[in-house]
């Protein structure tokens, strides 16, 4: 079964944001942990987290992701900057563990003139004070489009922070189209042989989640600006083939494009309507 949905907006609190999800006619979502660019987060009630259950559960909902904030720089050697991202990273763990959500992702950072190697290792002892290893969400790496210094542009460096961990088993990948595109992994020409370099390093079984968005930046930029589906550099042809590739079509898609709620449900509309006429759904 296809599990798709958007990245939602919490401002009218969760058990909204999965109505939402509903009325989208989606079966998933991606939250925001906390505030994306601050660092507050709302509490919320008992009644609420109820309700949100409920409404998962009865529209079975495919996992739920949950992207911890952009400004989490964990590679970051500036004392401040770091000690921010580690406590954020411990709190959103054990706060989206709580409510039952399968997957958390985060940026792994950028390593701002320290190098690669000291930045993965910032990142390594980060994650250790914030995985206990009781969890029952998996923490994801996103892979990244290299822009300036950052950390997880090949899948080379995503193995090397899962496997310095105490805890790799927790650890997961989440895949972002436009951003390993503009990395420089063909998704377009090469679809299978980028999924065989993917397994050879990682093993396709890390893979929990694909962020479905096009790139408005050309092949191997290191640019990261997502465009709406079929509307950029991959185009709609491509992005169907990642959805039906049978290594990765069980996978939830999340979209993350710049379109609002009603955009994003013609968004997922087309989508489907497109793998029908494949006779992919
Ligand atoms: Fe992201
Ligand atoms: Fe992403
Ligand atoms: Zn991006």
């Amino acid at each position: 079964m296809l599990t798709i949905g958007t990245h939602m907006s919490i401002a009218g609190g969760i058990a909204q944001a999965a109505k939402n999800v509903v009325d989208m006619e989606a079966n998933t979502m991606q939250i925001f942990s906390r505030n994306p660019r601050g660092s507050g987060y709302r509490i919320y009630e008992k009644e609420e987290i109820g309700k949100f259950q409920e409404i998962r559960r009865e529209r079975q909902f495919g996992p739920l992701l949950a992207h911890a904030p952009y400004t989490l720089n964990l590679a970051s050697s500036t004392e401040k900057t770091y000690e921010f991202a580690c406590m954020v990273i411990r709190e959103d763990v054990a706060r989206m563990d709580a409510l039952g959500i399968e997957n958390i992702v985060f940026h792994p950072g950028s390593h701002t003139g320290i190098g690669a190697k000291a930045g993965i290792a910032n990142i390594i002892a980060g994650l250790d004070q914030a995985i206990t290893g009781q969890e029952n969400l998996m923490i994801l790496l996103e892979t990244m489009s290299g822009k300036g210094t950052e950390i997880g542009r090949s899948f080379e460096e995503l193995r090397e922070i899962r496997d310095g961990v105490r805890h790799p088993e927790k650890i997961g990948i989440c895949l972002d189209t436009c951003h390993v595109f503009a990395a420089g992994y063909d998704i377009v020409e090469d679809l299978d042989g980028v999924l065989r370099e993917f397994d050879r390093i990682l093993g396709i079984s890390l893979l929990r989640a694909v962020h479905l968005n096009d790139s408005m930046m050309p092949f191997g930029s290191r640019k990261d600006r997502h465009a709406v589906f079929g509307g950029g550099e991959i185009g709609a042809e491509a992005l169907l083939r990642v959805m039906e590739h049978p290594l990765l079509s069980h996978i939830p898609f999340y979209l993350e494009t710049p379109l609002d709620d009603q955009g994003h449900k013609e968004e997922i509309h087309r989508i489907k309507e497109e793998l029908a006429k494949r006779g992919k759904l």
